[in-house]
């Protein structure tokens, strides 16, 4: 990869391709709501080129579960990080603020329950005396560049090897995001990852901010929308026989050159619908696209 562009991190979960071994140069975030139980990093047969074990704490506002206690969070991430011999990143367990919440008081007692985790997982951290390709994240929450600065400021002085900024999922408008991340590498420089990203305009737009990374499922989500991507330039169509009440974007008649993986072997399986197995092979083939657009190899 080229200096100064950020790294991308692919979503993953248990039925999912394995992207790695299209690509031995992919780089996957998996939650742990995303697998088995039981699962551990030993259970690829090919290894991601590295890793981020997430904490999976959006997954409880999401679903408007109570978030469990952050050192079982820690102990799980702990397994699911066994037998991994890439570089693994594991998260603290944060504090997300839900897109609308309006209620400022709200917001700041989660980013202080986020800081009190985040002091909780140095201390589990620091005990578990991980190998040396494990590192451990931090992850800023904020609900406005202000209070981005102050969380960013607190986790900034805990001994973190790497920041992440969180709640940014929701947010509509890609000009508040931009002024948070902003402010983040205000604070803690640009080791910064970005968690969560969907837009694919933003994506470029935040690769040209300095971040170290990034990480998004719009692959895979696109796939299942029946959504094939291109790049150079970058275009997304859907695909003729897809069901889609709303079509968004122009309708892909037949299968455009790609040096794809899955192109390679058979370019018409893009076209199939309704079938995890097409989902997943047009996600591989987004994926392709996805990455060779940011890089812009
Ligand atoms: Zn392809």
């Amino acid at each position: 990869m080229c200096q100064g562009l950020p790294e991308f991190y692919m979503s993953w979960a248990r039925s999912d391709p394995l992207y790695q071994e299209y690509f031995s140069d992919c780089q996957l975030l998996i939650s742990p709501q995303s697998v088995r139980h039981s699962w551990s990093s030993a259970d690829f047969k090919r290894q991601p080129a590295k890793l981020i074990i997430d904490s999976g704490a959006y997954w409880y506002i999401k679903n408007d579960r109570n978030p469990p206690p952050p050192k079982d969070v820690f102990f799980r991430q702990q397994k699911m990080a066994e037998g991994s011999h890439c570089p693994t990143t594991i998260c603290h367990f944060d504090m997300p603020l839900p897109p609308k919440e309006s209620e400022i008081g709200t917001s700041y007692r989660r980013i202080e329950s986020t800081i009190g985790n985040a002091y909780e997982f140095m201390e589990l951290y620091t005990r578990a005396n991980f190998p040396s390709n494990v590192q451990c994240l931090g992850v800023i929450q904020g609900y406005d560049p202000a209070s981005v600065k102050f969380c960013a400021q607190e986790i900034s002085r805990m001994g973190f090897d790497r920041f992440g900024l969180g709640s940014l999922a929701g947010l509509y408008f890609p000009e508040e995001i931009i002024s948070r991340v902003k402010a983040a590498i205000e604070i803690v420089g640009t080791n910064l990852h970005i968690f969560g990203i969907s837009n694919t305009k933003l994506m470029l737009k935040l690769s040209k901010l300095g971040i170290s990374s990034f990480d998004s499922s719009r692959p895979m989500l696109a796939a299942i929308y029946n959504t094939v991507f291109y790049s150079k330039p970058f275009k997304s169509f859907i695909v003729e026989e897809a069901k889609n009440k709303i079509r968004r974007g122009s309708i892909l008649q037949e299968p455009l050159p790609c040096r794809c993986p899955v192109c390679k072997d058979n370019p018409s399986v893009l076209m199939s619908t309704g079938r995890k197995k097409y989902h997943n092979l047009r996600a591989v083939h987004n994926y392709y696209h996805l990455v060779r657009e940011i890089r812009g190899d």
